[in-house]
């Protein structure tokens, strides 16, 4: 439940990676900080979007999955027991005359120093097959995200998709199904030619150019209809499983109205990670300054910038240590 009457120093809104990090970074500098999560859980679209998928640029680890990440956030996160509010998504950052924050969320006001936006690409959906089918066909037939591999094991899966989360899940799911089938509308995958070669040289069966333009309940199973591309020619196939990996559909709109100096759907910060808005910093995928590179570990470093600048601007006497060795 949000408390309306608790001012905290900071309010993270958004609980991917690099908001869960800046929660604990800002728990460590001794900050009364809350963290604002819309979704039913922590971990942003490393947990949601790929968390049996291996991560190799994390500092630290040589490979980490999207899963294991999320739960050593949460661990660390957990050593300073921030106020974690999920499923509540914040819709307007008023700014107060005492130079305060009061956030509008779905389930209420909270009141807040200040505010650091960890939005990432903002609440995100993902793209749905073009057509008709029974809605609760969902998650039993279709699916839209891979969480659990073990749900696939020596079942006759079909990907629907081109691109690189495509093709890794593809392979990633040939480990442990019975059949892959991969479905994509062009003759050519958009992967990288290291993933697009392992495909290639795998058992799976590549059906291209074919697009899903029909869908049916057989026996407990899914059958496709699929149409060849500037063709009349169609092909049934039979799955357990469909994944369809159409991409993405990122929804930023509501920061228009938050009066932030927005680039394109992105937070313009300088390189204190400040936004326009007094005491409002920018930080993961949202921000965006000259040389920005959209990557977990970038998110990471631009954390302790934004908490240790919005620390002493809210508390210009207070000097803290900076390394964690002094701290714990
Ligand atoms: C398939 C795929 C593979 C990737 N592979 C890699 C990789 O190998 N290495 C790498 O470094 N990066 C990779 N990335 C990118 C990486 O996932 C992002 O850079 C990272 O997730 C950004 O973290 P973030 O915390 O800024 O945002 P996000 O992870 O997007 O988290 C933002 C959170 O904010 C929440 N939110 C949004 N709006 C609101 C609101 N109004 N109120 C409350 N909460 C809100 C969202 O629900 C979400 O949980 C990959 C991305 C994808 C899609």
């Amino acid at each position: 439940m949000l408390d309306p009457n608790h001012l905290f120093d900071i309010t993270v809104i958004g609980g991917g990676p690099v908001g869960m990090f800046a929660a604990y970074y800002a728990g460590m500098r001794k900050a009364d900080v809350q963290i604002i999560e819309s979704l039913p859980e922590l971990g942003g679209q490393v947990a949601t979007l790929y968390p049996e998928k291996e991560i190799f640029d994390v500092a630290g680890f040589k490979g980490i999955t999207g899963a294991q990440l999320t739960a050593n956030l949460a661990e660390q996160l957990a050593v300073f027991e921030p106020t974690t509010q999920l499923e509540t998504s914040v819709k307007a950052i008023l700014p107060q005359e005492d130079g305060t924050y009061i956030l509008e969320t779905s389930k209420g006001t909270t009141h807040t120093r200040g505010v650091l936006i960890a939005v990432g690409n903002g609440a995100f959906t993902p793209r749905k097959l073009a057509v008709d089918y029974q809605p609760e066909w969902e998650n039993n037939y279709i699916h839209y995200f891979a969480k659990e591999m073990a749900q696939f094991k020596d079942q006759t899966v079909a990907v629907a998709g081109g691109g690189d989360s495509a093709i890794d899940w593809a392979l990633m799911l040939e480990k442990v199904a019975k059949q892959v089938y991969i479905i994509h509308r062009r003759d050519q995958f958009r992967g990288l030619e290291s993933s697009v070669d392992a495909l290639m040289n795998s058992s799976i069966q590549i059906k291209t150019p074919f697009l899903i333009d029909g869908l049916t309940e057989v026996d407990h199973q899914l059958a496709l209809s699929l149409n060849k591309m500037k063709s009349t020619d169609q092909e049934q196939l039979v799955v357990d499983k469909l994944l369809v990996n159409y991409g993405f559909i990122s929804d930023t709109r509501i920061l228009r109205d938050w009066g932030l100096t927005l680039n394109h759907h992105q937070v313009s910060v300088n390189q204190q990670m400040a936004t326009n808005l007094p005491n409002v910093y920018a930080i993961g995928d949202i921000a965006t300054y000259p040389g920005k590179v959209k990557l977990i570990a970038s998110g990471f470093g631009e954390a302790p910038v934004a908490v240790t600048e919005l620390l002493t601007k809210l508390y210009p006497e207070k000097r803290q240590p900076l390394h964690s060795t002094s701290i714990m």
